[in-house]
Order: structure tokens, then C-alpha cells, then sequence
């Protein structure tokens, strides 16, 4: 084991003066390395390094002073409360204590000296301190104050700031006497080409500011740290991504003849891009090595299709095709169009349905493990143990946003066989922006379907208060009374779905009495699939005029007739899940609307976003502004797993460093292979490594 090794694993509880108590609440920072402690970063500073005159001090100042006690009592109108006056020749200071013990009210007695921090307010005798960061200093210490700025980092119950900041401090000897910790591992040529400070420097730097230390110094540190992070993650998606360049994959082909079949059984003409994309599709699959390609095109430009061409590829040449979709109802969506296009020519459609049990959901796993199932649709039950595939050569996953990173890599381990993996096809609506592509998706090629199909226009955004709500209501009417049909979609913050379904059937049961003569409909999450199913239908049909939903319409629906859209409370959810409800008009010929019906009043920010919709359809710019706005979390789909979680980098802001990271992560994969593991073992915590390759 070398020394950087050894040392890059050293544990926080190896510093002294860590008790039980303190390692349980570092734990739960997730503090468990001393580097862990040392990229705890403060969240700000306060300044300790100049002392202000008594005199001088104003109520609303933070302030550090020092002074001599001239008096200290325990006065007991109202609220019983210790307070002490100091002074230290240019005014006085009065500081009040609401909970002290009688050690502290005994030591502060006149002529002690104390140095404290705090902010003054007005009190009931003069300018006064409550509950004041506090020390008794010795006469010689007096006006010995601190050189640099003091941190105040993120912490939990019970962990004090004193305790976080020794312990750095403790953190930092160790690094000085140990350059194993915080080893450099980018070398210098790289360092002095980016114009970075060494990580140790850095660190140090962000810990323990000097006075006056330019905000721009602490920028350029914070920097210096969200590069190596952001390496760190690179490497390791690269390192998966060359890792399976070199696997071995069944050669996929769809015979012509086939192909022409199944394009002249469809009601209409591919789109050119869908045309181009089913080529690059085609071009992975006839090759040994297992595709990874991600197929992204806005709401409605037909990708569907594109995953039945590539599905009808792999069953043509002998291999099963797993499609997984996020909820049941667009499982179910995908499994009767798919069952629409490829049973016609010969192929066994199943689908695993959650809520099939017993003997159909036996046999539906008998057809799936001896290969009689071709395609098997479903949701990520498709990853549980008991499904087996007989030779699975293709994993489709529709709207990857809402799967995690890893769920992806497991459907994906699922299908090794005879050591080949099966080649996997991603479709998400939501346009990945660029920055997010490199990390999260750096291990896939990307095609884009660019091209709505012919005849589609784009939908009218208004945005407009909840006052005018009967308004609205009046033009639902007209719109039925010409024979089209009506979204109205109920939110709710909280991810209550009882609370959304009550939301849903409140507004339902109003805009019945409102609308007397339109037939009205109601789907929410909570409803039985064949409830769903049924309520669908209808709407489908046409036999439902008005749908009123939850959000569990978001991906899928596809009613070409509908191309009204009224969406309450828009103001609570983020711009890419609005983009995608608002996808589900703007489907047939005509002109489609979309109401944004906000409660009044909007802070600027939501003004802003919503405007945002109002303004474009273009989906990049939308997800862009979604990243800015919220954070990449939510688009990544690591939400839901909780797991890719950087520590010190944020996209929004340290984007514009993923070129460099990326050209640095090149050299250090050619020139510097050594470095790789310890970064990944320093930043990357154990679950979110992409793959033990
Ligand atoms: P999405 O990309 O949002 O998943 P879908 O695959 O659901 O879009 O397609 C939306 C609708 O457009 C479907 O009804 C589909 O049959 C239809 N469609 C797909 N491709 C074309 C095309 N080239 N021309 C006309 N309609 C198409
Ligand atoms: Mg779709």
C-alpha cells in the first residue's frame, strides 16, 4: 500500500479529541474521512480579525470587541436573564444571556476581560449583545485578535462550529506533516497550464482566509476543488465507457425486406431525422459491441417508433428486447402500439404488469425465460429477480430522467450472457444539457431527433392569475362545443398524492357543476390501472371531453384531439416537467393552447420562469434555464437514488470548467493512469462509482 493510499483513507476518528458522540454526528454530515472533513467547506465567514471601539458600535453591527466587566447581574423582569456590562474605555457594552449556567455568571466578574462576537441590537438599557460568542481572555492576549476570517460550515444538532473548526485545524496540521494527504495528483504542467493553486493550498485557503482575502481568491480555490471533483466523475464514467467499447454484444440486423414491411404498415412517412437516427441506431447494432446510444427528441417528435424499428432489428436476428417505461400507464401505452406494429408481423408482445399476479404473471415470466416473449414491456419490475430473459440482446429505456444512473447499468448487467451484454437504446424528451451530458451521460453517443413530424404547431402559452378562473372555464366550454378536447391538470407541492388526488376530484366535482354539458373525467396516481385504463380510453375515444388529471399524465399520452391545456398552480413545478405536460397538446392539426393558470402573487423568480415557457418551445433552451434555476439533480434522475451528490461542484457554476476537465481527464487517462483510482477513491463515495472496472 503506498503512503497516498494509506493516507487518503485515514479516518476522522483518527484525530484526536473524536469521542464516540462527535464521530455519530460527523457521520451523519457524512464526514468520515479526514479529507471528507477538509472538502467541508464553510458556507461563509465571519470577520474576527479587526476589533471595533465600544464606542463605535451600532445597533444591526456584527461585531468583535473585547472589554473589561464592570458589572454582571441577574435581573429577573419578564424574562429572568443574566446580563453584564462591559466596557472598555471609548463606551459600554451590555450583553444578555437568556439560559446561563452558575459557573459562567460566576467567572464574569468586574475586571474580567472578554472578547466576544456577536450582533448588537437596541436593548432596554443601551446598545446590547444577546447570547454572544464569547472568551475570557488573559491582559496580555488583549487586542491579539485572529489573522484570519472564521468559517462557519454546515452542520448538525449537537456540533458545534468550535468543535468542526478545531478539528479542520487538526485536519490541516496533519497535512503538513503527511503530504500523502491531499496529495497532488494533477501534475504540475496541467496545474500551471489551468493557472490553479495545489489542492492543498486550496483547502487551506477556504479554511482559513487571511483578513481581506479577495472574494475572488476564494473563487479561484472553490474552483481548483470543483475541477478535481468534477475529474474525479469524469474519469470514472470514462473509464466505464472504454471499459465497455470493449465488450462483446450480439450483431443485430433487420433485413430490408422486414424493415419495409414494418415502415409500410405504419399511417405515416418517418420524419428525416427519425430516418437518420434509425440509421445510426442500425449502424451500433450490426456491430459486436454494445450500443449505447441516447436517443433525444423534444415531446412528440416520435420516438416510439424509432425504438419499435430497433426492437424489430434484435427480434429479426434471434434476440429478446426488454422496453422499460417509468409508470405503468406508459408501459401499458408502449405495449399496445407495440403490439399494434410488431404482432402483425409475427412477434409475441408481453407485457409485466405490475398488477398482474398469479398464473398470468407466471406464465407472462415462462414466455419471457424460455424466449417465446420477443418483447417484453414494463416497468423497472423488469429489473426484479425472478425475471429472467433467454437472450436478451436489447434494453430500451423510455424517459431515462426518471430512472437512475445506476437502475440503467443494472438492466444492463441483467442481460450478460455467454459474456455479451445486450446493446442499450435510451430515449428522454428532456434535452440533456451539454454540461450534464459530459458527466451522467458521458458514457453514451447521442443522436437527436431534430424534426417534429409535418403538420404540428407549436402550442400558445398564455400565463394568467387564478382570477380570471372563469374565464378560463367559459373557453373550455366553446372549445368542447367545437368538438376538441380539454386537459386540466391539478398540481400540488407537496409530493402528496392524496393530497393531489383531492385537488384533482375537488376540481372535477366544480367544473362539472360549472360545465353542465361537458362530460368530464378524472385520472389520478391512486386510482387502479384499470381504472386509469378505463378513464383513458374514454378520452381516447372521444367519449370524455374534459380530463381532469394529476401529473400522472406527464410522459405519454397521446390524445391528437386535444389541444387545450389548462395547468393549475404552474408555478410549483419546474420548467422541464411543465415542457413535458404541455407536450401532450400541440399533437393534432390546428392550432393548440396552453393556460398557465398561476395563483396570484408570483414572486419574480416564478414570473420569470414561467415567462420562459410563454417564449419558447425549444426544449434545450427550456432545460438549460431548468438547470440554472433548480440544479441538475432533478434532471439527472438522481433524486430518486439519492446517490450522485457532488460535494463542492455546482453545474450552474462551474460548467464552463468541463472542457478543461475533460482534456485534463484525457491526459491523465493516457500519461497518468496512477492517478486515477486515488481520485475516484477521494471524491467518488463508494455507491456512485460507476462500475468496479
Ligand atoms: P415521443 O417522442 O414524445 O415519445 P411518440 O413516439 O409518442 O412521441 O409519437 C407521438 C405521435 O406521433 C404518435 O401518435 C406517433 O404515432 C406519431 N408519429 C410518430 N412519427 C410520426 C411521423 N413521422 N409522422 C406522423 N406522425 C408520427
Ligand atoms: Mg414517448
Amino acid at each position: 500500500m503506498s503512503l497516498s493510499e494509506a493516507t487518503d483513507s485515514l479516518k476522522v476518528a483518527s484525530l484526536k479529541g473524536v469521542g464516540a458522540k462527535t464521530l455519530e454526528r460527523l457521520g451523519k454530515l457524512n464526514l468520515h474521512k479526514v479529507h471528507d472533513l477538509l472538502f467541508h467547506l464553510p458556507s461563509r465567514y465571519e470577520n474576527r480579525t479587526a476589533l471595533m471601539p465600544l464606542g463605535s458600535v451600532r445597533p444591526g453591527d456584527q461585531a468583535l470587541v473585547e472589554g473589561q466587566v464592570e458589572l454582571t447581574e441577574v435581573i429577573a423582569r419578564a424574562r429572568r436573564s443574566l446580563v453584564c456590562r462591559i466596557s472598555d474605555g471609548t463606551g459600554f457594552l451590555y450583553l444578555r444571556f437568556f439560559h446561563f449556567s452558575g459557573d459562567q455568571l460566576s467567572r464574569l466578574k468586574p475586571g474580567a476581560r472578554l472578547r466576544c462576537f456577536g450582533e448588537a441590537r437596541e436593548g432596554y438599557y443601551g446598545t446590547e449583545m444577546v447570547h454572544p460568542d464569547y472568551q475570557h481572555i488573559a491582559d496580555e492576549d488583549a487586542g491579539n485578535v485572529d489573522q484570519s476570517l472564521t468559517p462557519v460550515y454546515p452542520s448538525t444538532e449537537g456540533l458545534h462550529q468550535k468543535t468542526l473548526r478545531s478539528l479542520v485545524e487538526r485536519a490541516l496540521d496533519l497535512c503538513l506533516e503527511n503530504s500523502g494527504i491531499l496529495h497532488e495528483w494533477i501534475p504540475e504542467e496541467q496545474l500551471s497550464a489551468l493557472g490553479f493553486p495545489t489542492l492543498f493550498d486550496s483547502v487551506r485557503l477556504l479554511h482559513q482566509p487571511p483578513a481581506g482575502a479577495a472574494a475572488e481568491l476564494l473563487g479561484q480555490a472553490q474552483q481548483r476543488l470543483a475541477f478535481e471533483e468534477l475529474l474525479a466523475h469524469h474519469l470514472s464514467v470514462s473509464r466505464f465507457r472504454n471499459h465497455m467499447r470493449q465488450q462483446a454484444a450480439p450483431v443485430l440486423r433487420l433485413p430490408d425486406p422486414v424493415s419495409k414491411q414494418f415502415l409500410d404498415s405504419l399511417p405515416f412517412a418517418l420524419t428525416g431525422a427519425q430516418n437518420r437516427v434509425i440509421q445510426e441506431i442500425a449502424t451500433d447494432l450490426a456491430a459486436a459491441k454494445p450500443m449505447m446510444r441516447l436517443v433525444q427528441g423534444d415531446v412528440g417528435s416520435g420516438k416510439t417508433v424509432v425504438a419499435a424499428w430497433a426492437a424489430l432489428a434484435a427480434l429479426s436476428s434471434d434476440s429478446q428486447v426488454a422496453f422499460m417505461a417509468p409508470t405503468e400507464l406508459l408501459a401499458e401505452q408502449h405495449y399496445r402500439s407495440f403490439s399494434h406494429w410488431l404482432e402483425p408481423l409475427g412477434v409475441q408482445v408481453a407485457y409485466l404488469a405490475g398488477k398482474h399476479k398469479g398464473q398470468i404473471r407466471r406464465e407472462t415470466l415462462e414466455a419471457i425465460a424460455d424466449g417465446r416473449a420477443g418483447a417484453v414491456l414494463g416497468t423497472h419490475a423488469l429489473f426484479q429477480e425472478e425475471v429472467k430473459f433467454h437472450r436478451l440482446g436489447l434494453v430500451i429505456i423510455d424517459e431515462q430522467h426518471r430512472f437512475g444512473v445506476h437502475q440503467r447499468l443494472a438492466l444492463r448487467e441483467k442481460g450478460v450472457r455467454d459474456g455479451q451484454y445486450p446493446h442499450q437504446l435510451i430515449m428522454t424528451a428532456t434535452p440533456i444539457p451539454r454540461t450534464l451530458a459530459m458527466l451522467g451521460y458521458a458514457d453514451l453517443d447521442v443522436s437527436v431527433i431534430d424534426e417534429l413530424p409535418p403538420g404540428r404547431n407549436p402550442v400558445k402559452t398564455s400565463v394568467i392569475p387564478s382570477t380570471r378562473r372563469s374565464e378560463v372555464i367559459g373557453r373550455i366550454d366553446d372549445w368542447v362545443k367545437g368538438r376538441r378536447q380539454v386537459y386540466w391538470v391539478c398540481t400540488l407541492i407537496e409530493e402528496s398524492e392524496v393530497l393531489e388526488r383531492e385537488a384533482a376530484e375537488n376540481t372535477a366535482i366544480a367544473l362539472a357543476g360549472a360545465l353542465p354539458k361537458v362530460r368530464i373525467g378524472l385520472v389520478h396516481g391512486r386510482m387502479k390501472p384499470v381504472e386509469k385504463e378505463e378513464v383513458m380510453d374514454s378520452f381516447k375515444s372521444g367519449s370524455v371531453d374534459l380530463l381532469v388529471a394529476t401529473t400522472v399524465i406527464e410522459v405519454g399520452m397521446d390524445v391528437p384531439n386535444a389541444g387545450l391545456m389548462v395547468i393549475e398552480n404552474p408555478e410549483r413545478l419546474g420548467l422541464a416537467q411543465l415542457h413535458q405536460l404541455r407536450g401532450r397538446v400541440g399533437r393534432g392539426p390546428g392550432d393548440s393552447f396552453c393556460v398557465l393558470m398561476y395563483q396570484p402573487p408570483l414572486t419574480p423568480g416564478a414570473k420569470e420562469r414561467l415567462g420562459i415557457l410563454r417564449e419558447t418551445s425549444d426544449g434545450f433552451v427550456i432545460a438549460e434555464k431548468d438547470l440554472e434555476l433548480r440544479g441538475p439533480g432533478e434532471l439527472l434522475g438522481i433524486r430518486q437514488t439519492g446517490q450522485v451528490q457532488f460535494r463542492v461542484a455546482d453545474l450552474a457554476r462551474d460548467g464552463e470548467l468541463l472542457d478543461q476537465v475533460k482534456a485534463t481527464a484525457e491526459i491523465l487517462l493516457d500519461s497518468h493512469p496512477d492517478a486515477v483510482e486515488p481520485l475516484l477513491k477521494r471524491w467518488l463515495a463508494d455507491g456512485v462509482r460507476y462500475a468496479e472496472v
